[in-house]
């Protein structure tokens, strides 16, 4: 009897636009990991990267012509808060090669259409949601990946907070520090977005991640960072007044920041629904063999950099007083 050797299975081709941004990278990298012809769309001037593809997103002629050229089966978009609308011109361009699979927009964070931010965060809901809107009408195969928080402490004031470490002088604590958030290490963003992509049972799907073993609140988080450092910081309360006052004062992005801390730490928006609709997929559920790094792993990770970040200062002569490490933007490595 002859046996033949299975056909080599065929990775999708993906393109990714943003992979050069904070959620972005985990993605790309990710996306390697996995062994699929890998793209990525370099803005021109940005720093070479795996497989480059030069453009704009909005600009929707060039997109379609990529699309084409290089058989891109799975676009994924990791577009800043700032730039949604971009993601139009690429949208048009995906519609008109309709040979594309899968697209994920840029999502990444909540579910848009259940949150409910205060100003200035709803506006970037707003437009998220209208992504969605077209994405739907013109019958494009998407994936939307609601990660909730990444794994960090969660900084009012900071959209990119696991690239610092956690306090070392106080803790601002949002409210009395009760309400949970889901938080995921910016790696495991990446590994189960990839996970998505080509799975039939994520598509036309929002994939919500709900690690049950990284469900803390502030209180909780204050308390697991005071274990790594060996000793207890002071507690302030940040309360819903102040951060709605943030929120009002308008400044981008810090008050989208706040806003969205509101809507989280206040009023519990990661939570606050159930995803039992057949529009909804937990990831935990379709991936029950794969585990979540840790919160407590991603605070280890911290705790190390921490010793580090002391250990060059005393290798200098000149050891950095705490509060002055606690500003230095670094990037953790658990994420
Ligand atoms: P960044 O601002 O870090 O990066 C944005 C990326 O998009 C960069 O690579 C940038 O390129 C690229 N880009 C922007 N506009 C264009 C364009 N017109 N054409 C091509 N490339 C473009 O984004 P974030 O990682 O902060 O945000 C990505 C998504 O993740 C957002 O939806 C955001 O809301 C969400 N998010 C979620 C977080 C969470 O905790 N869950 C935290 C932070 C963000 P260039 O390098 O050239 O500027």
């Amino acid at each position: 009897m002859t046996v033949s050797a299975a056909p080599p299975t065929i990775k999708s081709r993906v393109l990714i636009a943003g992979a050069t941004g904070f959620i972005g990278q985990f993605v790309a990298k990710a996306s390697l990991d996995s062994g699929r012809p890998t793209y990525v769309l370099v803005r021109p001037g940005a720093a070479a990267s795996p497989s480059k593809a030069e453009g704009l997103v909005s600009d929707r002629e060039n997109m379609e012509k990529l699309l084409k050229v290089h058989e891109i089966d799975i676009v994924i978009s990791a577009l800043g808060g700032g730039n949604v609308l971009d993601q139009l011109g690429l949208i048009e361009a995906i519609k008109a090669v309709g040979t594309i699979k899968r697209f994920l927009p840029s999502e990444f964070g909540h579910d848009v259409v259940r949150a409910d931010p205060v100003e200035p965060g709803l506006h970037m809901y707003k437009e998220k949601r209208e992504i969605r809107r077209f994405v739907e009408e013109y019958g494009i195969p998407y994936t939307y990946i609601c990660c909730n928080s990444i794994a960090s402490w969660p900084y009012y004031d900071n959209k990119h907070p696991a690239d610092a470490l956690p306090p070392l002088d106080h803790f601002k604590i949002y409210g009395d520090g009760t309400v949970k958030a889901y938080f995921v290490a910016g790696t495991d963003i990446g590994k189960f977005t990839m996970k998505t992509v080509d799975d039939a049972r994520t598509l036309n799907k929002s994939v919500h991640f709900r690690p049950p073993s990284n469900f803390y609140n502030m209180n909780e988080l204050a308390s697991l960072w005071e274990k790594k450092i060996g000793r207890t910081l002071p507690r302030v309360t940040v309360t819903e007044h102040d951060l709605l006052a943030i929120a009002a004062d308008n400044i981008i992005p810090d008050s989208v920041v706040a806003s969205f801390t509101h809507d989280i730490f206040i009023k519990g928006c990661q939570f606050n629904f159930s995803i039992n609709s057949p529009e909804d997929v937990d990831v935990g559920t379709l991936y029950p063999g794969e585990s979540f790094r840790t919160l407590d792993e991603c605070f280890n990770d911290f705790a190390l950099k921490l010793k580090d970040n002391n250990k060059d200062a005393g290798s200098h002569g000149n050891a950095t007083p705490n509060h002055v490490v606690e500003s230095l933007a670094i990037s953790a490595s658990c994420v």
